[in-house]
C-alpha cells in the first residue's frame, strides 16, 4: 500500500521543524529514521497531513559525555550510538540493548530518539532509559522542557510529548563506581521485538544493595518499575526469589499468539530473577 495523501517537509534547523510542527498540531509527524513511521504510513496505519523530515537538521545527532550523563542527540543513528565509546564506556545498559534492536540494517537509518518517542512497549531503549532513570529534552515554539522517562511513557505508542514537540536529545545517566547492569530478553528471533524484557540496574556499597531499579518490558502498555525488596542486603538465592516474584506480581500480560498470559509471567521472573543476579554480580 502506499501513504494516504501527505504533505511533506525537510526542516533544516530545530527552529523549522518546530515551527512546522506547531502549524501541524496532531495532523504532523516528524519523520526520522523511518523504521517505523513509514511501515505505519504505507499500511495507513498513521495518516498525517504534514510529515516533516528532520534528518538534515544539524546537530541533533551528537554524542556527548558531560556532567555524571551521556547526551544522545535525537536523530543519532542507533548504530552509530552502538559503536560509539562513551555509550560503550559510560552507559552499559544502553550499549548491551541496542544489539537487540531490530537488524543491523535498521539501525543504520533507525534513531535513538525516534525509538523513544514511538514508545513500542517492547522496545529496548525506553526500557533502558527508565531503568537507568534518565531523560529527554523536548522543544516545541514554547520552548524547551526535560520529561523524566518515569513521566515519559504514558501507554502503548503514547508519550508526553505534545503534538508540536520535538524531542531533541536523550540524557543517560553515566555508571559509577558500584553500579551494576543487565538487560534480558526473550523473543522468537533475534532483531524481533520481545516478548519479555527485564533490565536492572544496582548501586552496592558495603557489600549490601544501595539503590536498585529493575524494570520489565513487553508485557505492560509501558516500561514498569517494580518495587522490588533489595535495599540493605546482598543479592543472595532469596533476594533472587523474591525480586522474581515481585516482578511477576507485577504485571497482568495479555497473551497472544505465540504466549500465553501465564507463560509470559512465568517467563518475567525468571527475566527479572537473572537481571538482578547478573547486575549484582557485576557491581560486586
Ligand atoms: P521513525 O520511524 O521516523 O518515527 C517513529 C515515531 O517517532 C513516529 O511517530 C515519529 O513521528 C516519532 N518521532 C521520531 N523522531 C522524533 C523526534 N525527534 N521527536 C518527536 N517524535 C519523533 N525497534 C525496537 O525497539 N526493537 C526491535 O526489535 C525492532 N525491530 C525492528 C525490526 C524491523 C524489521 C524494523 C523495520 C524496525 C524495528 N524496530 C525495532 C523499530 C526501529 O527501531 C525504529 O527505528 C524505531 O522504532 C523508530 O526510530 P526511527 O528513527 O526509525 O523513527
Amino acid at each position: 500500500m502506499k501513504p494516504a495523501p501527505l504533505e511533506y517537509r525537510r526542516a533544516e534547523s530545530v527552529e523549522e521543524a518546530v515551527g512546522l510542527l506547531a502549524e501541524g498540531g496532531h495532523d504532523a509527524k516528524v519523520l526520522a529514521g523511518g523504521q517505523s513511521l513509514v511501515p505505519m504510513l504505507n499500511m495507513r496505519l498513521a495518516r498525517p497531513a504534514l510529515v516533516v523530515d528532520v534528518n538534515r537538521v544539524a546537530g541533533l545527532d551528537g554524542i556527548v559525555a558531560e556532567n555524571g550523563h551521556v547526551r544522545v542527540g535525537a536523530t543519532c543513528r542507533q548504530r552509530a550510538a552502538e559503536r560509539s565509546a562513551p555509550v560503550r564506556e559510560r552507559v552499559p545498559l544502553l550499549a548491551a540493548c541496542l544489539p537487540f534492536v531490530g537488524h543491523a540494517a535498521t539501525r543504520n537509518r533507525g534513531t535513538v530518539g525516534g525509538s523513544i518517542a514511538h514508545a513500542d512497549a517492547a522496545a529496548e531503549l525506553p526500557l533502558a532509559l527508565v531503568a537507568l532513570g534518565g531523560s529527554v529534552v523536548a522543544e516545541s515554539v514554547r520552548g524547551r522542557r526535560e520529561i523524566a522517562a518515569d513521566e515519559l511513557f504514558v501507554s502503548h505508542f503514547t508519550t508526553a510529548l505534545a503534538p508540536d514537540e520535538l524531542l531533541v536529545e536523550t540524557l543517560w545517566p553515566a555508571a559509577r563506581p558500584g553500579t551494576g547492569f543487565a538487560f534480558e530478553e526473550l523473543a522468537l528471533r533475534h532483531g524481533d521485538y520481545a516478548l519479555a524484557m527485564a533490565a536492572c540496574a544496582l548501586l552496592v556499597e558495603g557489600g549490601a544493595v544501595a539503590e536498585a531499579r529493575l524494570v520489565l518490558g513487553a508485557v505492560a502498555a509501558r516500561p514498569t518499575l517494580v518495587d522490588v525488596p533489595l535495599a540493605g542486603r546482598a543479592v543472595d538465592a532469596e533476594a533472587v526469589r523474591e525480586a522474581a516474584e515481585a516482578a511477576r506480581a507485577a504485571v497482568s500480560p495479555s497473551g497472544h499468539l505465540h504466549a500465553s498470559p501465564e507463560y509470559l509471567r512465568h517467563v518475567t521472573g525468571v527475566l527479572a530473577g537473572r537481571a538482578v543476579l547478573r547486575a549484582w554480580e557485576e557491581a560486586a
